[in-house]
């Protein structure tokens, strides 16, 4: 796009700090069910659930877990079992010997250093082993409590999309988020994001006519 044509789209749609609440208000609307796709009871399913979910979709994530919540049920029984059960049992969320790792290394300091509670703030959490800061943020904002804005795919492309951001490193982006989006609003913004980018803001072909905030997107094509 003409550098020209990008500026002249900004300009007609107003700086970010006046969109992002009428942005946030309408997706809201629009996605009104937008959650977490992930199915779990516990905080610890909650993790456990989120490392799957690394390299895979949550659906496949969903078809192991049940199985895989009623044989393990406190992070003592994921050290019971050999490792090469625990591998079997997680095996079609693939990348099954990492995860294992993670998941009774993550178990083990649970049980050490937390009375086998997981904890709530990012800096513990990512000291979890496996639990980068993107499944800290997923946790921490499903626990009530979150302290980051999660940015996958969707929301790395719809902050660019909607020029919030002109960052690709996600920690960047997040880190611009922060300082645009309501702290109210960081554990569902990043839901609103991700459901708007499955069923409207496609990444190869948007849907910008049928876009209930294509009048304050600056890349809308109509
Ligand atoms: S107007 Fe188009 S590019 Fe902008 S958010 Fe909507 S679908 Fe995406």
């Amino acid at each position: 796009m003409p550098r020209s044509y990008v500026h002249e789209a900004r300009r007609r749609v107003g700086p970010k700090r006046a969109r992002i609440r009428p942005i946030i208000e309408r997706l809201a609307v629009e996605h009104a069910d937008a959650a977490i796709a992930l199915k779990f009871t516990s905080p610890l399913e909650l993790l456990v659930s989120v490392m799957l979910s690394a390299q895979t979709t949550d659906v496949n994530v969903n078809r192991v877990t049940p199985a895989l919540f009623a044989k393990y049920r406190r992070p003592q029984d994921y050290l019971a079992a050999p490792a090469e059960e625990l591998e079997r049992d997680i095996h079609a969320t693939g990348f099954f010997r990492q995860k294992t790792k993670a998941l009774r290394g993550t178990m083990k300091m649970l049980i050490e250093e937390f009375d086998g509670e997981v904890p709530r703030t990012i800096e513990e959490l990512v000291r979890l082993p496996g639990v980068a800061r993107k499944t800290a943020n997923v946790v921490a904002a499903e626990l009530g409590t979150p302290q980051g804005i999660v940015v996958d795919t969707h929301v790395r492309r719809l902050s660019q999309r909607l020029g919030f951001t002109k960052q690709e490193d996600p920690v960047k982006i997040e880190r611009d988020l922060i300082k645009l989006v309501p702290r109210e609003d960081w554990g569902r913004f990043p839901h609103l994001l991700i459901w708007h980018g499955r069923r409207i803001c496609d990444a190869r072909r948007p849907l910008c006519e049928r876009c209930v905030i294509n009048d304050l997107c600056p890349s809308s094509r109509v």
